[in-house]
């Protein structure tokens, strides 16, 4: 099978032929459908973290298909099935973390396409008690996003406690952020979207964001000052300056939601304007089963709408390339060309000009 390997970091990945794998006990064996290109897979193949992957490394946590093998004692799901394989691949099961809805937090925790092989690849091998289970009426293309930029975002609203009166901010328009807005809407809450790029803020107004702010001719924290200060800011762009901008446009008592993994790791907090605002600082780390359940139960009630162009496997490193330069519009996801269904109306395929 063909698979895109990280040999070394900072290096471009190496398209290579490796054997199916087959499963071990309490996993399954995914043929992919459709496999999405999150920013942290280019963390990833930089070794920009604190704790890096062991090379070589397959990448790749919104992956897409249908089992083709279930190893032993594996009854959750058949093969046939569709599922999806996110970044936590797997947990314990034990912990305070996993036994309270908080798997996400788990210590014996591995990461798709980090610690374990991913979903670059016609085949993976996965967790059958961590895959997600894609219902129908949503299709593998726009699952794959939903599984990670979905989730995370679903998540990051929730932690950000957005109620309808709320101004959210959204700091970065891109796979996370196209969808981070809509959760936002969903939740009844008024969005700005700030991006620095006009490409991007014109994809936020589609999928309705009230105010848009360009950050590279704009202030932000001026301009959102000025609609009243946000409620929540959800710092999803990869710069510490966007996150001490987020910071810097919060109301009182307001809460920052920070989901961005930055390679510079480190951002400026004020401890004044902290404490005497009362505001919250939390981090947010993807989303647990059931909120993708939830995540694809939303889908396919047709609330969300997944922009993604599809690409070749073979384009990994000029894709890569191209979403560090924001020249992507939502998500790139690879089609591992198995003809798999038809992206739906309410997704738009979309290709960059
Ligand atoms: P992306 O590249 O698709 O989107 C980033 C967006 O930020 C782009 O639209 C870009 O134009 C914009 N941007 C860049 N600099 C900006 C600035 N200074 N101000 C405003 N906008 C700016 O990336 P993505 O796939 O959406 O991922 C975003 C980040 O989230 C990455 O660091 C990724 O590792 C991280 N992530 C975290 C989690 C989690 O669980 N916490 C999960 C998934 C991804
Ligand atoms: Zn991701
Ligand atoms: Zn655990």
């Amino acid at each position: 099978m063909k698979a895109a390997v990280v040999r070394a970091f900072g290096q471009p990945l190496v398209l290579e032929d490796r054997a199916i794998p087959t499963p071990e006990a309490g996993q399954v064996v995914v043929k992919i459908e459709a496999s999405g290109l999150c920013h942290t897979d280019i963390h990833a193949a930089h070794g920009d973290w604190p704790v890096k992957p062991t090379l070589p490394f397959v990448p790749g946590h919104e992956g897409v298909g249908i089992v083709t093998a279930a190893g032993p004692g594996v009854t959750r799901v058949k093969e046939g099935d569709r599922v999806a394989i996110p970044w936590l691949g797997s947990a314990c099961g034990e912990c305070e973390y996993c036994t309270s809805g908080w798997e996400t937090l788990c210590e014996r925790q591995l990461n798709s396409g980090y610690s374990i092989d991913g979903a670059y690849a016609e085949y993976a091998a996965a967790d059958a008690g961590y895959v997600g289970i894609v219902p129908p009426g949503v299709d593998p293309f726009a699952a794959a996003p939903l599984s990670c930029a979905g989730l995370t975002t679903y998540k990051a609203v929730k932690m950000a406690g957005a109620r309808s009166s709320d101004l959210v901010a959204v700091f970065g328009v891109g796979g996370l952020g196209h969808l981070a807005i809509q959760y936002a809407k969903i939740a009844g809450s008024t969005v700005v979207a700030v991006d620095l790029l006009d490409e991007k803020l014109e994809l936020a107004r589609e999928l309705g964001a009230e105010h848009t702010v360009n950050a590279s001719t704009e202030d932000p924290v001026a301009a959102i000052k000025g609609l009243g200060g946000a409620d929540s800011a959800i710092a999803l762009a990869v710069s510490p300056k966007a996150f001490e901008q987020a910071f810097g446009c919060l109301r009182r008592r307001g809460t920052l939601v920070l989901v961005a993994m930055p390679a510079e790791n480190q951002m400026r907090l004020p401890i004044f304007e902290t404490v005497l605002n009362g505001i919250s600082v939390v981090g947010s780390i993807v989303g647990t089963r059931v909120d993708l359940q939830e995540v694809f139960e939303l889908h396919a009630a047709d609330r969300t709408h997944v922009w993604y162009e599809t690409r070749a496997l073979d384009t990994v490193n000029q894709s890569m390339d191209d979403v560090e330069r924001g020249r992507v519009s939502g998500r790139i996801v690879f089609d591992l060309g198995t003809g798999g269904a038809p992206a739906v109306q309410r997704d738009r395929a979309v290709t960059t000009p």
